[in-house]
């Protein structure tokens, strides 16, 4: 069987979401962009690979892939995915560590790993690691621009789905507001629902602990991204006067910043996100750094790829199904069962294959 790749191919498309939806620091979101990476080998083995972003960085990421590491792939061996990930990281480090080049090298690894599941024929959630075939999931909604009667709305809505565990957006001008926002959820959702918070890095330290302080008394799970994601130390001064446990990761795009954050952050729960740590393979570092640590490995996004490997983890926290429906693009269905559990696609690869009757209409160009 011949791995050697033949051909690499790019697509950019800008997908609209049915409503905007906000946070405390990116503002509105009107859509989210895809760059998806499809790489066929000598055999005919197709992997296919992906990245997103919440709206804007696409076109970059998309020549990163196509005008950069394209040239460096063809030729190469699909199945050496650790050779290929550090000649990608290593060609381009000077101008991209981190950034936009993880999210470009995270569309590429993806669709390696897709290739070495189907080979192999097996799903990716054995092949990672084989642990379970499902694993806990949330509803994570982007829903700061939503008056309080349309939050709780739309929280109802999320347990009348199955989801056990929800999240809302915080970081209102003042954070009191918040506060209510908080107290009205909780008195909906009852004491059995897992519930987090998301400040998107918009609180200054401050006004991070008097907020963590007000809303302990509502069982929080996590308060994720309170401040900037950079400041490793004032996370930790925000754990250390709170019983809330602090979550991040989204915007952490390399394994060494994952290891500072995990030395100095004081963190609770680490959010690696496939699609901008490097793909599957960035990802499963993180996921080891997080078992080393005695820390539940969660997730960020992506979640109909995530959820193969969350499952594969004997350390699985709770995984984030994200407000960005990119599961509403592919072949196979995004299932959560009757106890709240995301489940594993169980097809050979990694399950997520587009579906170009409905992702057609959005492209805006392709190689
Ligand atoms: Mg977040």
């Amino acid at each position: 069987m011949s791995s050697i790749i033949k051909s690499v191919k790019t697509e950019y498309y800008q997908i609209p979401l049915a409503e905007v939806l906000s946070d405390a620091k990116h503002g509105d979101h009107t859509h989210f962009e895809l760059v998806v990476c499809k790489i066929s080998c000598h055999d005919g083995t197709e992997g296919v690979g992906y990245t997103y972003t919440g709206g804007t960085g696409g076109r970059a990421i998309y020549s990163l892939v196509e005008d950069e590491l394209k040239p460096f792939l063809l030729g190469k061996d699909a199945s050496r995915i650790s050779q290929l990930w550090e000649g990608m990281i290593y060609k381009l480090h000077y101008v991209g560590r981190g950034g936009l080049l993880s999210f470009a090298i995270s569309a590429i690894d993806i669709a390696l790993w897709d290739i070495k599941c189907k080979q192999l024929d097996q799903p990716l959630w054995k092949v990672a690691g084989g642990m379970n075939d499902r694993t806990r999931c949330y509803a994570g909604g982007i829903d700061l621009n939503f008056s309080q009667e349309k939050l709780l709305n739309n929280i109802q809505g999320y347990l009348d789905r199955g989801f056990k565990g929800v999240k809302i957006k915080v970081g209102k001008a003042d954070y009191r507001e918040d506060v209510q926002r908080v107290a009205a959820v909780r008195e909906l959702i009852g004491d059995d629902i897992i519930f987090m918070v998301d400040a998107n890095y918009s609180l200054t330290v401050e006004t991070a602990i008097r907020f963590a302080k007000a809303i302990e008394q509502y069982d929080i799970k996590w308060f994720e991204e309170p401040t900037i994601p950079d400041d490793y130390q004032g996370y930790a001064r925000i754990a250390q006067s709170t019983s809330i446990p602090l979550a991040m990761g989204e915007n952490l795009h390399t394994v060494y910043e994952f290891n500072y954050a995990i030395q100095q952050a004081k963190l609770g729960f680490l959010q690696p996100d496939a699609s901008n740590i490097g793909g599957i393979t960035g990802w499963m570092k993180v996921a080891e750094l997080a078992y080393a640590n005695n820390l539940p490995i969660c997730t960020h996004g992506m979640h109909e790829l995530h959820v193969s490997l969350m499952s594969s983890q004997p350390h699985a926290g709770y995984m984030e199904v994200h407000s960005f429906p990119i599961e509403q693009y592919i072949t196979q269905p995004f299932v959560v069962d009757e106890n709240g559990l995301a489940v594993a696609p169980n097809v050979a690869g990694t399950g997520v294959e587009f579906d170009p009757s409905l992702v057609g209409q959005y492209l805006i160009k392709q190689s």
